[in-house]
């Protein structure tokens, strides 16, 4: 198991399972020693079953902060969210960036009312998303990029389009010092399913990684944990890890996401 988790939802969002405390306990069972929360962040139009409505935010942080205490022998608690480029959501997004410890960019639509990023299907569409990640790590939005590769989650074909967006998120990466993420989230829960080209994840996607380790990007692995039991098994990060093999990737493992946040918030605009 990780001795380190940024990427912990809560069931909030509406498609998780467990009690906050929950998976505090099951994290130290497991020999996490530092847990930070990110769950999907809310914002004034509601989203059920994608996220938490606006007015659980309040409970959120009291309940995290809450166990931070708690438990601060056994376990360091830091509070984030996993948060979206959305230029008109912007009020919201600077708040949270300015209030928690640590923000996490996991992008799941190509603008508020847009496309799925589950649903993407051309070259226009990639350019987008790598356009909204650049934004938010140019504005100083986030800490790191969550799934970088969930666009491939359905896209039929690891084609050049693919590439070159890998090659444009390597590029991100490096000029903001920006880990990317290995996700064990939902892309490799699923199981591997037969694309046009071949048989593999939804992600994480080994051509992404080649890039990534080609130009050295920093790797860090997360959870995405959507139920506290799931600490309990490393059955996902093997499969996530099993993706990369041989790549020589450079998984940081010992990163101090809190400190660099609060270097990035001092750039915040
Ligand atoms: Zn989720
Ligand atoms: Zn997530």
């Amino acid at each position: 198991m990780l001795k380190t988790n940024w990427h912990t939802h809560t069931k909030r969002c509406g498609h998780a399972k467990g009690t906050d405390e929950e998976y505090v306990l099951e994290a130290i069972a497991a020999g996490v020693k530092t847990l930070g929360f990110s769950d999907h962040a809310c914002y004034k139009e509601p989203d059920p079953g994608l996220r938490m409505n606006y007015d659980q935010y309040d409970d959120y942080k009291q309940s995290i902060l809450a166990l931070k205490e708690k438990y601060k022998d056994q376990i360091n608690i830091y509070l984030g969210m996993e948060v979206e480029y959305y230029p008109d959501q912007w009020e919201d997004l600077s708040r949270y960036r300015k209030e928690l410890d640590y923000c996490i960019l996991g992008q799941h639509k190509l603008s508020f009312h847009g496309k799925s990023v589950y649903r993407v299907d051309c070259e226009e569409d990639f350019r987008s998303y790598v356009d909204m990640v650049e934004l938010a790590c140019d504005r100083g939005l986030c800490d790191y990029i969550a799934h970088p590769d969930v666009l491939m989650f359905r896209y039929p074909v690891v084609d050049g389009t693919a590439i070159e967006t890998a090659e444009r998120l390597a590029d991100i990466s490096n000029r903001y010092q920006m880990p990317v993420e290995l996700n064990c989230g939902s892309g490799v829960i699923y199981g591997k399913h037969q694309f046009d080209d071949c048989i593999r994840y939804g992600y994480p996607v080994r051509q992404f990684f080649e890039v990534f380790a080609k130009k050295k990007c920093p790797v860090i692995i997360g959870l995405d944990i959507h139920d506290p039991k799931n600490f309990r098994t490393d059955i996902y990060i093997d499969r996530a890890l099993s993706v990369i093999e041989g790549l020589g990737c450079n998984i940081i493992d010992d990163y101090d996401l809190p400190a660099a946040a609060a270097e990035r918030k001092k750039l915040f605009r």
